[in-house]
């Protein structure tokens, strides 16, 4: 393998440190610890597993969290009265509202409802608008954690050509922004793109956020590039798989994320990073 593995386990641990001395000093300053309220709508299993995982989480840096759960046949005003009172709860910083909601709950009109300035998983529609203008926003978690990888690497990213595969909300659109912010040349695939190799071979850094599994291939990878991979998927083994064909683009490519252990482990850690910026408004 001639690829430098991009390792965010120990990242996250290094950061998770540093946002548990933040939030001592930070807590110190404001008479409390910073709040987290995890909005759960019950009923999906994954989504009930990382709760836990933000919950065992903020015990471990000194946040607290709150886990707001209510019945699977919620009703969306139910919904919408739960996420009023913690736009207004003096002790609550960040409201997490679990995706995905019920069929029968409209998530974007949930997703409306939330503060803001309290949007700590950056999914309202003031930040995304605040990042795409390149002003300061609440940003999502997964694509700030695939840019703190970056940085820290110090993977040059200005003037180089960047393309990012999916365009969804919280993953493929804000990781565009993020590169341009970062002064990248960016190209964003989808599944409507014709053919994602001529695109890919032209790019220096490749992000990948589609949920194909073995979508990207050794033979789309320009020689030395840097590969970012947020593709997790279930193998048929029951491992954890990303869109990258590691093994053989780890032979081409100059830094790769490996899956699991690479952009996975530093979403939960810039959640906590959010938390922090939203209680020092
Ligand atoms: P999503 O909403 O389903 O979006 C997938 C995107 O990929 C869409 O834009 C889709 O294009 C595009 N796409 C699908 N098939 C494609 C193909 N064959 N060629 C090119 N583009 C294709 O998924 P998401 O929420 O962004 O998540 C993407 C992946 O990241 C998933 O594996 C998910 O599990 C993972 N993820 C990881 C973390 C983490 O690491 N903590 C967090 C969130 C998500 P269209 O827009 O045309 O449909």
């Amino acid at each position: 393998m001639t690829a430098i593995i991009l390792d965010g386990r120990a990242l996250a641990q290094e950061l998770r440190a540093a946002a548990q001395s933040n939030i001592t000093a930070l807590s110190a300053r404001i008479g409390r610890a910073p709040g987290l309220a995890v909005v759960q709508v019950l009923g999906d299993a994954a989504s009930a597993r990382y709760v836990r995982s933000i919950e065992k989480l903020c015990a471990a840096v000194g946040a607290r969290c709150r886990v707001v759960a209510l019945p699977a046949d919620a009703a969306q005003v139910q919904l919408e009265v739960t996420i009023d009172e913690l736009n207004v709860d003096p002790e609550t910083d960040g409201i997490l509202l679990q995706l995905p909601l019920p069929a029968h709950i409209g998530t974007d009109a949930a997703i409306m409802r939330i503060d803001h300035r309290k949007d700590v998983d950056g999914v309202h529609p003031i930040n995304a608008g605040l990042l795409a203008q390149g002003r300061p926003a609440l940003v999502p978690n997964t694509p700030a954690g695939g840019m703190e990888l970056l940085r820290r690497y110090e993977i040059p990213l200005r003037g180089r050509r960047a393309a990012v595969i999916g365009r969804s909300a919280i993953v493929g659109r804000p990781m565009a922004q993020l590169l341009i912010q970062a002064d990248a040349t960016v190209t964003v695939c989808h599944s409507r793109t014709a053919d994602l190799g001529p695109v890919l071979r032209e790019c220096e850094i490749v992000c990948v956020a589609a949920g194909r599994p073995g979508l990207v291939t050794a033979d789309m990878i320009r020689p030395g590039a840097v590969v970012v991979d947020f593709g997790t998927n279930v193998a048929a083994d029951g491992s954890l798989v990303g869109d990258v064909d590691f093994a053989a683009v780890a032979e081409v490519a100059g830094a790769i994320t490996p899956v699991p252990g690479g952009a996975g482990p530093m979403t939960n850690v810039m959640l906590i990073r959010n938390l922090i910026a939203a209680a020092q408004q």
